[in-house]
């Protein structure tokens, strides 16, 4: 049912604010442009105006080839001085110009013949395109040209190119962004960030600052716009953050509207436990189960995250808590992300628990359906108290008959909308359940602060007593005939051995084989040891022995793949080798190498790797041997890698910022919060504004767990 409206001349309702006026009012955009508009989140002249570019061209001025570099972008005049087609790998037509201040080589691949007959000796060219080394002299791959004499083809602005989609090409962006620049000359955009907090920072106002992202002037200085750095990026980076921040505000406000069950802060079961380890809390676990029990005496949902190195003893706090909840009457569900840990967690919390008198279910995606009906039944019913499980906890046939504490373990590993499921199955009479998320990988402070604004933080920061820091040395994988002396060695001592095989392969079915592999020459390198073997093929029954059978020192050395890479716990096992370390990001190695020194013994690491390794590998390998410290180990990854990565976008929208980029802008920080804080107790329109302009309205569930 299509009616055709008649379309409003953009010049008609002059000042019509931008945030009220349709893109639809843009001339070239019809129904079915505005339709692909939305999907880059575009609604309305001012959605156009904060889609921004992400690089920009110089097609401003001449540039000379004399000071062309390999990499440089840029518009030339040159006279033809030769033209040929020649026939090596591939024919190419190749010609020659130069002028004046060098000569450069203009390649093709793919022309007619009438192309190659064009480019006659003497005619000039004006070209653009991107350098690069060719043989012989620097060249152009398949430039734009044309005719000098058919006039100057030089821009008044650089060029930008913004975030496209199928169906919406440069050329529109850039056709309806001079619409809305030009429509901005009459009507100002609304300023929400007060001028007393800008004008210390020396930044430019929003109308400056949108003007110079999208057409920067001939002069602006292309080294700071490419990298992000030019004031105007500062200017909109700093109230994009504010924004991000306050949107975490609010949805955290209204989580806090929800009500959850108020767990008392005394429980005889959590005494009863605690007198049942073997060894005292460290003092940073004591105040973490402080602060949490805190938090979940009042009657608002609890909403924190437990981060503490590997090793650093998270589960008995989680495991504390979860007495706590069973003693005041609700169910406590811990999720884990992978069977091998949530296995783990089952044993430990059936020590605990079970001489205790509390029974802990178990929910896992690999129960025959008749074993998980009866779970699913006794978790309705309330007769399991504790569930220990995996995904398989959050799908739709499982309720609780009263969740009061969701535990979540790595949480690096779910997304968001699973927590969320899992938050949703709340106890009953609109309760929602406390949440205890607990991370091994320190989540560094700028990103703590902006996308983990929501979330409450207790640093678990020492290690339990008597654990001594793993020594790391790296290893080329030719001296493997080293290595298992190394493990013989070890394996004599009375200690027990992990070997890791990683492949860059994601195939289950590769990595499982490799490491069958692996098993196999090892245990014939050494036969007076016994080795087992353990991948994410196996069924988790056989998975499960030998695990056990590795937990008792029945098995000396364990070949895995990386499936036993995060809470696997055996604090007898002190060597770690790991193949392939070089295709390893940061958070895995520190995680695998957490494996070992958890006992008393002196524990060490051997990474493998294949020489020659890239710079990036090289400086992972390095922080590695330096550094024990997963917080430092975390700032570095964050350096070397960037945000976006180190989070995960699928966990985070809070990471795809549009313009602001962590660790580039980190020292904005200090204000954004500063700038939020006031906004928040003074200007509750403007926050409004600020969210809809950044955010939309569309994506406000992000990070809201
Ligand atoms: P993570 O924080 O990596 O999840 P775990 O909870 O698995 O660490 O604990 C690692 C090991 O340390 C386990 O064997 C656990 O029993 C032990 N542990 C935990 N707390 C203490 C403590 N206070 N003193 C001694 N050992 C502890
Ligand atoms: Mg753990």
């Amino acid at each position: 049912m299509k009616t055709k409206a008649t379309k409003p001349a953009i010049g008609a309702t002059p000042n019509a604010a931008l945030d009220a006026t349709t893109v639809n009012t843009l001339k070239g955009v019809g129904e079915a442009m505005a339709t692909k508009l939305a999907t880059l989140g575009i609604y309305t002249l001012q959605d156009v105006l904060f889609h921004l570019p992400f690089r920009y061209q110089d097609r401003t001025r001449l540039r000379k080839i004399g000071e062309l570099r390999p990499g440089d972008e840029g518009v030339i005049e040159a006279e033809v001085v030769i033209s040929e087609v020649v026939q090596r790998q591939r024919r190419s037509l190749l010609v020659r110009v130069a002028d004046g201040t060098g000569s450069l080589t203009l390649r093709f691949f793919h022309f007619s013949a009438k192309q190659s007959q064009q480019f006659e000796r003497g005619k000039v060219l004006q070209c653009f395109g991107e350098v690069r080394r060719g043989p012989g002299m620097l060249e152009m791959v398949h430039p734009e040209y044309r005719l000098a004499s058919q006039g100057a083809a030089l821009q008044n602005t650089l060029t930008p190119f913004y975030p496209a989609t199928e169906g919406v090409q440069q050329g529109t962006l850039r056709k309806l962004s001079d619409q809305a620049l030009q429509h901005l000359r009459t009507v100002s955009l609304a300023e929400l960030i007060p001028q007393s907090l800008l004008a210390p920072l020396g930044l430019p106002d929003l109308t400056t600052a949108i003007n110079t992202v999208h057409r920067p002037p001939p002069d602006a200085n292309v080294q700071e716009l490419a990298d992000g750095l030019h004031p105007a990026h500062r200017r909109l980076a700093l109230e994009e953050l504010v924004s991000h921040r306050l949107a975490m505000r609010q949805l955290r406000e209204q989580h806090q509207t929800n009500q959850a069950p108020v767990i008392a802060s005394s429980s005889s079961l959590a005494d009863a436990l605690k007198a049942s380890l073997a060894f005292d809390l460290t003092g940073a676990q004591a105040r973490v189960l402080n602060e949490l029990l805190q938090d979940t005496q009042q009657p608002e949902p609890m909403l924190r995250l437990i981060q503490g190195d590997v090793g650093a003893g998270k589960t008995i706090v989680a495991a504390l808590a979860a007495a706590h909840a069973v003693e005041a009457g609700y169910q406590v569900a811990l999720m884990a992300p992978t069977e091998i840990l949530a296995e783990q967690h089952l044993l430990n919390f059936c020590d605990w628990f079970e001489p205790l008198g509390i029974s802990v279910g178990w929910l896992s995606g690999k129960l025959k359906a008749s074993e998980k009906r009866s779970m699913i039944e006794s978790v309705a019913m309330g007769h399991s108290r504790i569930v220990v499980g995996t995904h398989a906890l959050f799908q739709n046939d499982v309720e609780f008959q009263n969740l009061g504490l969701a535990i979540v373990d790595e949480q690096h590993r779910f997304g968001v909308h699973q927590r969320l499921a899992l938050r949703n199955k709340g106890a009953k009479n609109n309760l929602l359940p406390h949440q205890l998320i607990m991370t091994a990988t320190p989540i560094p402070r700028t990103l703590a602060m902006t996308a983990y604004a929501d979330l409450d933080v207790s640093v678990i920061d020492e290690l339990p007593p008597g654990r001594k820091p793993v020594t790391t040395v790296a290893l080329e994988s030719q001296r493997r005939a080293d290595v298992v002396q190394r493990v013989n060695a070890a394996i004599a001592e009375g200690r027990q051995v992990y070997w890791v095989c990683t492949l860059i392969d994601e195939s289950e079915f590769l990595q499982a084989e490799a490491a069958e592999d692996t098993a196999q020459i090892l245990a014939e390198a050494l036969p007076d040891h016994r080795v087992g073997l353990v991948h994410g093929r196996m069924k988790s029954k056989e998975k499960d022995a030998i695990m056990a059978e590795f937990k008792s020192a029945n098995i000396d050395l364990l070949v895995a793949t990386t499936v036993i890479e995060v809470g696997v716990d055996v604090p007898n096992a002190s060597l770690m080798i790991i193949e392939n370390a070089e295709r390893l990001g940061l958070s895995q190695l520190h995680q695998l190498r957490g494996r070992v020194g958890r006992g008393s013994a002196q524990s060490s690491c051997i990474l493998m790797y294949h020489g020659p390794l890239s710079k990036t590998a090289r400086q992972r390998i390095g922080i590695m041997r330096e550094t024990n410290d997963g917080f430092v180990i975390a700032e570095r990854d964050l350096e070397i890698r960037g945000a976006g990565e180190v989070l995960g976008t699928r966990q985070t929208g809070a990471a795809e910022f549009r313009i602001a980029k962590l660790g580039r802008d980190d020292d904005l920080l200090d204000v954004v919060s500063e700038v939020a804080d006031e906004l928040a107790a003074t200007q509750p329109k403007a926050v409004l504004k600020l969210i809809r302009r950044w955010i939309g309205d569309g994506k406000q569930d992000y990070g809201g767990v």
